[in-house]
């Protein structure tokens, strides 16, 4: 059942820099595993040295890592029509990937692109994109994980419903969706998404928002229908734990990590039949 699927948090959530106690604090919760944000790429940093340390920090919390987020920094847009630029970014996403395999992490979520400065852009960031992610695709597999591409909002590649199944068909290989729900509320594509990528999303971003900022509130405070989101992931049988990437200041001002746990669980929880995905179209 799906509400029943284990607990996880991104650890920018939890802010930085991610101490022990934090960790700890999650297990504690009732959270089992994290998705560790590598936003921001240190060239200094040696990825398989830190992922080992961030392995070694979560097996003693006693939680799983799942994930590893993909730096956002403005040196990996994955898109960039500077051929120079994109060829950096891959570097860097291949270290990343370096990182997941030394933390045991099944996946990497990667954003298609930077926001577009113009939407002409669009087409050759999307060419573009898709060139990295094949090249990706190929490494990730010799490191045994998985890539994910998330959908964003409006100024990204793929941002809308048309688009991510576009890119998930091009691309030579097995990529899966990271399903971000917030980001979805914006664009108006959650219920097109659920609809008919459902089965290819093999992890998530929940957070909820007003429709208009990308708030990172928790389930439930916002304007998104939990009850579709469950029961449609729950109709694909959609296996992964229920992950959440919320705001630093929600965890922060909460101060309660249970209390977040149980809000996730009464978003997913049901009382009335799963009504079908398509019924909710
Ligand atoms: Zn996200």
């Amino acid at each position: 059942m799906i509400d029943t699927l284990p607990l996880g948090l991104s650890t920018y959530s939890l802010g930085t820099p991610l101490r022990p106690s934090g960790l700890e604090a999650l297990a504690e919760a009732g959270f089992s595993c994290i998705e560790y944000a590598f936003l921001f790429y240190h060239p200094d940093v040696e990825p398989s040295a830190l992922g080992l340390g961030v392995g070694a920090a979560a097996q003693q919390a006693g939680l799983d890592v799942w994930s590893v987020h993909a730096p956002l920094d403005e040196g990996t847009d994955i898109a960039s029509l500077d051929e120079t630029a994109r060829r950096y970014a891959v570097e860097r996403m291949i270290h990343t990937l370096d990182l997941a395999e030394a933390c045991g992490a099944k996946w990497v979520v990667v954003h298609c692109s930077h926001p577009l400065n113009r939407e002409e852009q669009r087409h050759s960031a999307r060419n573009q994109s898709l060139r990295s992610l094949n090249e990706l695709f190929k490494r990730a597999s010799q490191r045994g994980v998985g890539l994910a591409i998330e959908n964003n909002p409006a100024p990204f590649v793929a941002s809308n419903v048309a688009e991510i199944a576009w890119m998930l068909q091009m691309i030579d290989g097995e990529v899966g969706l990271c399903l971000d729900t917030g980001h979805a509320n914006l664009t108006g594509q959650l219920d097109s998404i659920l609809n008919t990528l459902c089965a290819n999303i093999v992890t998530l971003h929940l957070h909820d928002n007003d429709g208009q900022d990308d708030d990172h509130w928790l389930p439930g405070i916002g304007t998104i229908d939990w009850q579709q989101v469950a029961g449609a992931l729950q109709g694909c049988d959609y296996n992964g734990p229920l992950m959440c990437e919320l705001a630093p200041s929600v965890v922060a001002q909460m101060q309660d990590l249970k209390a977040i746990a149980e809000a996730v669980r009464a978003a997913f929880s049901h009382r009335e039949p799963w009504p079908s995905v398509s019924d909710n179209a």
